[in-house]
């Protein structure tokens, strides 16, 4: 069906659009993604510059181009933005639509502040572009940008949208107090902590224990061992202006 269009517009959330894209991307003809955010969770139109009041959003759509961005997959399923297990990534699929419609986005904090005071810890065997990294950790959080639930994590890395490459931050468990380090690098946009761990890599082949689930955009998508890939280039997307100019390297004419 993707075939016979030029632009998909999609209204709807993170989810939404991961579907789209997991869609799109098994179809020959790839038409042109724009979005209108309307789900709780926005990240990629928030990535993308993408104002919330659709008729500005229209706005850009009728006066930008579209450009050439990276893809991303795990296993079989293609993602946008992110990818995690570990602390605090089952936070979207575990939240009671109740909780959701009464607190918003408070329901992902508090739930995110549940899921730290339990002690957790897995191992992880990481085969990069550079090498190899044989750690234990209590979470790993991969992104193609700065941003993840709602949070602008300005110091997470300086990556574009069209590298070919994805960021890997493995967060460890080597020192006392771990817990609070680890909200105070949350607190401070993301910035690496010594006892941290940071990748960027076209490919991650990561094996690690069977229980530890995945999640991609928000969603679940695998459990146990994954390999990450980035496809680059692989789509057309509409976005703002500036993020062009910031999140992404030029093309060269
Ligand atoms: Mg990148």
């Amino acid at each position: 069906m993707a075939s016979s269009y030029d632009v998909f517009l999609v209204c709807g959330g993170d989810g939404t659009i991961n579907e789209v894209i997991n869609g799109v991307m098994k179809s020959e003809i790839k038409p042109a993604i724009a979005i209108i955010p309307c789900g709780t969770a926005n990240d990629i139109a928030a990535i993308l510059g993408i104002p919330k009041n659709y008729k500005r959003a229209l706005k850009i759509y009728f006066k930008e181009k579209p450009m050439l961005m990276d893809i991303n997959q795990m296993n079989d399923r293609y993602f946008v933005y992110a990818a995690a297990s570990g602390v605090l990534s089952k936070i979207s699929y575990d939240i009671s639509r109740n909780a959701l419609n009464r607190y918003g986005y408070l329901a992902y904090v508090f739930e995110g502040m549940k899921d730290l005071a339990q002690d957790y810890s897995y191992k992880v065997n990481i085969k990069h572009d550079e090498g190899q990294l044989l750690t234990e950790c209590m979470m790993v959080l991969g992104l193609s940008s700065n941003r993840v639930g709602g949070m602008r994590l300005y110091n997470f890395s300086h990556s574009k949208l069209n590298d070919g490459l994805f960021e890997l931050r493995v967060f460890t468990r080597k020192r006392r107090f771990r817990r609070f380090r680890f909200l105070s690098s949350f607190l401070r946009g993301g910035r690496k902590l010594r006892e941290d761990y940071h990748i960027t890599s076209s490919k991650l082949d990561i094996k690690t224990d069977d229980h530890v689930v995945w999640n991609t955009d928000g969603e679940q998508a695998a459990t146990g061992d994954v390999l990450i890939q980035v496809h680059a280039n692989a789509l057309k997307v509409y976005m703002h202006p500036k993020v062009k100019r910031k999140q992404f390297n030029s093309v060269p004419k």
